[in-house]
């Protein structure tokens, strides 16, 4: 007999991107394309936008797919970039709206000082070719990999970050500096949870730490870029501090390699429930 935890409950994908930053599907594709990979619930969590909720949502009722609120926001620390995950935000929050603006403002100033970078490479590229590539709100380096493979400056989506805007490479540029603690304190107030993204990625200790100090709601367990120890080590701190565990699949779709991870990196309804249960206890 199977549990609540079984196999066939997990069935929630909660790190999911469209075309509203750098993801390449609409919202209500997004939706069909989860369906038919036998999800019940997603997350929709554009990089510093929320405008793919609202259609999403739309979609999720007549398609039958439960649509939770969410975001991915970027803060730095000691030079670490932190993705910092949001759930159940309210995306009608005035103090979220502002920030949204500001960080993506901030994120097409970056674009523009990329491109600078790039045309002192001797590559002529221009910010008006990336920003067709722009079909929301947040510009990424996404969009300028697809600019410079589209004028021919790169073979592909991969060179163009090994080879240019990647870390460390030549024209990569920097962030902006808002602490994790702002983006913890920026979501709590807009009523959402939070959560630490990938930090298989370059998390150290020291970092969630910190954050568990800043009152995050918890970890994202379950990530591609997170290896079977890794996933046991992340349960571990989730168990040992009392936080919620959240994972998902972090689809972009086409030029980032993974379209076929949709329904691959999952968690349980119940770990949802756990969730609802925090909020309303707030
Ligand atoms: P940005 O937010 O502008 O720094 O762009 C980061 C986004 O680019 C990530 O969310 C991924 O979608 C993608 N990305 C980051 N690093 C790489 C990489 N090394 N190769 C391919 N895609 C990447
Ligand atoms: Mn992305
Ligand atoms: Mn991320
Ligand atoms: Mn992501």
């Amino acid at each position: 007999m199977k549990n609540r935890e079984g196999r066939e409950n997990r069935t929630v994908d909660l790190h999911l991107h469209t075309t509203y930053s750098d993801g390449a599907y609409t919202p209500a594709e997004i939706v069909m394309k989860a369906k038919h990979s036998g999800l019940t619930t997603i997350g929709i969590t554009d990089h510093d936008s929320i405008s793919g909720i609202a259609e999403a949502k739309e979609s999720g009722k007549t398609e039958n797919i439960d649509v939770i609120a969410g975001i991915e926001l970027s803060s730095s620390f000691d030079h670490t970039e932190v993705h910092i995950l949001g759930y159940f935000i309210d995306y009608n929050n005035k103090e979220l709206l502002d920030s949204l603006t500001e960080f993506q403002e901030e994120r097409l100033k970056r674009a523009k000082r990329i491109v600078g970078k790039l045309n002192q490479l001797k590559i002529p590229l221009d910010i008006d070719t990336v920003l067709e590539q722009v079909k929301g709100d947040s510009v990424g380096r996404p969009h300028i990999a697809n600019a410079l493979v589209k004028n021919g400056h790169t073979y592909s989506y991969n060179e163009a970050f090994n080879k240019y805007i990647g870390y460390g490479r030549p024209a990569y540029e920097h962030k902006w500096n808002f602490s994790p603690e702002d983006i913890v304190r920026l979501i709590a107030q807009a009523g959402g949870l939070s959560f630490i993204a990938h930090p298989g990625r370059s998390i150290n200790e020291d970092i969630i730490f910190r954050l568990i100090k800043a009152g995050i709601d918890g970890i994202e367990v379950y990530h591609p870029g997170h290896t079977p120890d890794l996933i046991y080590y992340y349960q571990g701190i989730v168990n040992e501090y009392c936080l919620l565990e959240s994972g998902g699949s972090d689809f972009h779709g086409a030029s980032q390699g993974d379209e076929h991870t949709l329904g691959q990196y999952v968690v349980s309804k119940a770990t949802v429930d756990m969730m609802r249960q925090r909020l309303f206890n707030h």
